[in-house]
């Protein structure tokens, strides 16, 4: 029987996973299919359901969904449960795990752009959703010190530092207010700043003032692009790099995890570049509510049980999000 992993998120049309994760199924043989569902929220807990049949190896989970299936799996991994948020879900007989190999994809994505300096202590996050999340997570384990989070809804970001109040309790981790003026200041004060918006995703904007650019910043867009945030960046003479090396990594750790199987890095990277020379500029999924086109072409576990919640879901779920992911 032709195994299947499906990707629900919504829209996911212009999903560059498919490419890689077929690609890489493909190439060692395995005779699954990668698909798209395009579900909406009313009709997510529907579709987390028949990931339970004996066909299905799993799934991934994209924007606006991954906070708000984590309390329709059964067990979620560590990471899953420390950031509140899945992006994969693979099955054990009729269970369903939750994992966010985000955080993974994320750390390596950091290494790589810290490269052979000293690894910053302190960072801004432009963002509160379920990238963020993986992106706060990853830094809080990493031994940062004080983290500052900006959204534009400053209620989810006051959320995500509640969430990780427990894990971050040896550091500074603070919710901030999206005023121009107050990030800057900011920006003058940290090393790292990372785009865990979709600012950027589906037009030219950018969620950052050029002239806030200090030339010894490190700039990481999670959007698989070449942003006006990291062109403004780069002129500026920071180090930046987009979401390319999160995405793959992300995709790498969920394709092992399905097949048990190290995945096929180089070619997946492969796929990932052609689709984006075919001009997809999309990292994973598109912001709700269906954004314009883009008018920029692109250039360049070990688990843990999730803590009871009153749900319907078999075993152990997890505490529900915090808000929904979607804008
Ligand atoms: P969510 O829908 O969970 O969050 C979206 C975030 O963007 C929220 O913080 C939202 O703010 C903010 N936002 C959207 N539009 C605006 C706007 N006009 N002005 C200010 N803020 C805005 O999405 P995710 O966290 O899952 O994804 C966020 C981005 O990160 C996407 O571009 C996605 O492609 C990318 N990503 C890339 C990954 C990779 O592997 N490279 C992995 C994960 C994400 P508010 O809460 O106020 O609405």
């Amino acid at each position: 029987m032709t195994k299947r992993v499906v990707l629900i998120g919504h829209p996911v049309a212009h999903s560059l996973s498919g490419a890689m994760q077929q690609a890489a199924f493909d190439s060692l043989g395995i005779d699954a299919r990668y698909e798209t569902w395009d579900r909406t929220p009313p009709e997510l807990a529907d579709a987390v359901a028949e990931l339970r049949g004996d066909e299905f190896l799993g799934a991934n989970v994209t924007i606006p969904h991954k906070e708000r299936v984590v309390p329709m799996v059964d067990r979620l991994t560590e990471e899953a449960h420390a950031t509140g948020a899945v992006n994969t879900i693979t099955r054990e007989g009729k269970r369903l795990i939750g994992h966010n190999t985000d955080v993974a994809g994320f750390r390596v994505a950091l290494d790589r752009l810290v490269g052979k300096q000293k690894m910053p202590r302190q960072a801004v996050i432009l963002g509160a959703g379920g990238g963020a999340r993986a992106v706060v997570y990853a830094l809080i384990t990493e031994g940062f010190l004080r983290v500052v989070v900006f959204n534009r809804h400053l209620h989810r970001a006051e959320g995500l530092v509640r969430h990780f109040s427990r894990s971050a309790a040896h550091m500074e981790l603070r919710a901030m207010p999206w005023h121009e003026s107050i990030i800057e200041s900011e920006l003058a004060k940290t090393k790292l700043v990372v785009n865990a918006t979709s600012i950027g995703l589906t037009s030219d904007e950018t969620p950052v003032a050029a002239d806030a650019l200090g030339s010894d910043l490190l700039v990481l867009d999670l959007i698989y692009a070449r942003t006006r945030l990291l062109r403004d960046a780069t002129a500026a003479g920071c180090v930046t790099a987009d979401g390319e090396i999160m995405l793959l990594h992300q995709g790498a750790a969920a394709f092992t995890l399905w097949t048990g199987q190290p995945a096929p890095l180089q070619l997946m990277q492969e796929r990932l570049a052609a689709a984006r020379a075919g001009g997809l500029r999309s990292a994973e999924g598109e912001p709700a509510g269906g954004a314009g086109e883009a008018d920029d072409p692109p250039a360049s576990p070990a688990e843990a049980t999730a803590e009871p919640a009153a749900t319907g879901a078999a075993e152990a779920t997890a505490e529900p999000a915090a808000t929904g992911a979607a804008d």
